[in-house]
């Protein structure tokens, strides 16, 4: 079952008590005249029980229950509808912001393999819309709208975790957050590190800065920013193309930051953290998919700590790129490994609900209008 909010039309002017970090709540609660060590029992609730309805809060008194419940809003967004692929391993929500707004995050579980430890990872959006433009991108074709807050970014990763010990029991706990879903979240930057800090924290939801991935089209002073922060969470830039020609055009932020630039801010990132850097590359057929273009990426990274990851294009309407065959995929692959550089194909995942990562919000007004209303 999903976790559906009442809403009230009063819920914008109430504070959200899911994105104050320990400091916040013991701010609110000394406000209030409540002892200091409130705070500690609600986060718990909020950010290691999940949750969300003060009535449940049972270690706390009922008026003070039935003031958080009139005067804040636990979690500010509520699931309009929520639907799985690849066998129950993928689930992706709609979410409702308190203004109306529309985002979507996909949780997807991999199950232990091999030598590889089972992970479950939750794919956030950072943004409403998008304002790079990408013209592969379904959110880039919308622009943007708003940006997500502290509590809005944190809150989905909270849907999740209380989602996931519904459906692998009570010990269930997410091992991964990427911020890969809608938006730019090095251009909300204050905001997103303001939800990885609650992420991280120990009286938070304790996710390790590691655990934590943020993917960027490329914005070279942020990522020097978040190379010099204390928490050392991992970066995907965006590539997609190994010339600023064609760059410019696929991810239009390059007109502002050259390739170049943004290497020499994954090098930075490099030499602070030590951490290999991972370079998202959608293969779209006859564009960027050629094996000299695979010896120039190659040769644009020779010298880094860096991966690179492959993505079978996902398809979107409106747009006039198509995917790269299979066979391309792989021999482009090839060429970069050769070259001594590590190189996977991104698992597709959740396509038959337009789930996949980076391509949420596909198709976000037809679902509502087929699942939620209809
Ligand atoms: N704005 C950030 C993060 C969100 S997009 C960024 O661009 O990095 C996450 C990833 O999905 C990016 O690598 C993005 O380029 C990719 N992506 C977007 N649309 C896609 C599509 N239609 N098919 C495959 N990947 C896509
Ligand atoms: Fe924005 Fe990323 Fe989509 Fe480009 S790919 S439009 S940066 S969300």
């Amino acid at each position: 079952m999903a976790v559906l909010l009442r809403s009230t039309s009063s819920v914008e002017a109430r504070p959200s008590l899911v994105g104050m970090a320990a400091a916040d709540l013991r701010a609110l609660f000394e406000a209030w005249g409540e002892p200091g060590y409130r705070a500690r029992q609600v986060a718990r609730w909020l950010y290691q029980q999940f949750v969300f309805d003060p009535f449940e809060m049972r270690d706390l008194p009922l008026r003070l229950r039935e003031r958080l419940a009139t005067e804040t809003i636990a979690l500010p967004l509520e699931a309009v509808t929520e639907r799985s692929a690849d066998e129950g391993l993928t689930h992706k929500a709609l979410l409702r912001l308190s203004d109306g707004s529309l985002v979507e995050s996909v949780l997807m579980r991999y199950p232990a393999r091999d030598r590889s430890r089972s992970r479950r990872t939750v794919c956030v959006s950072s943004q409403v819309g998008c304002a790079v433009g990408c013209p592969f991108c379904a959110t880039g074709l919308l622009g943007l709208k708003r940006n997500l807050t502290p509590g809005e970014i944190v809150g989905q990763v909270l849907y999740f975790a209380r989602r996931l010990r519904e459906i692998e029991g009570d010990g269930a706990n997410l091992t991964n957050v990427v911020l890969m879903g809608e938006g730019e979240p090095l251009a909300n930057f204050r905001n997103v590190w303001r939800a990885i800090e609650i992420l991280n924290a120990p009286d938070g939801v304790g996710l390790g800065a590691r655990r934590v991935t943020i993917s960027t089209s490329g914005l070279a002073p942020r990522i020097r920013e978040l190379a010099a922060k204390p928490l050392q969470v991992g970066l995907a830039v965006s590539l997609h193309a190994p010339t600023d020609d064609l760059r410019n055009r696929l991810v239009p932020v390059n007109r502002r930051y050259s390739i170049a630039e943004v290497i020499d801010a994954c090098r930075a990132y490099v030499s602070a953290t030590r951490r290999r850097v991972s370079f998202e590359y959608a293969m779209m057929r006859d564009v960027n998919d050629s094996l000299e273009q695979a010896r120039q990426v190659a040769a644009l990274l020779d010298g880094l700590l860096a991966h690179v990851n492959l993505i079978p294009l996902n398809h979107v309407d409106g747009s006039p790129f198509e995917p790269s065959p299979w066979s391309r995929i792989l021999a482009f692959q090839r060429v970069i490994q050769e070259r001594g550089i590590s190189c996977t194909v991104r698992s597709e995942r959740g396509n038959d609900i337009e789930g996949a990562c980076g391509q949420l919000r596909a198709r976000a007004a037809d679902t509502i209008s087929r699942d939620a209303l209809g």
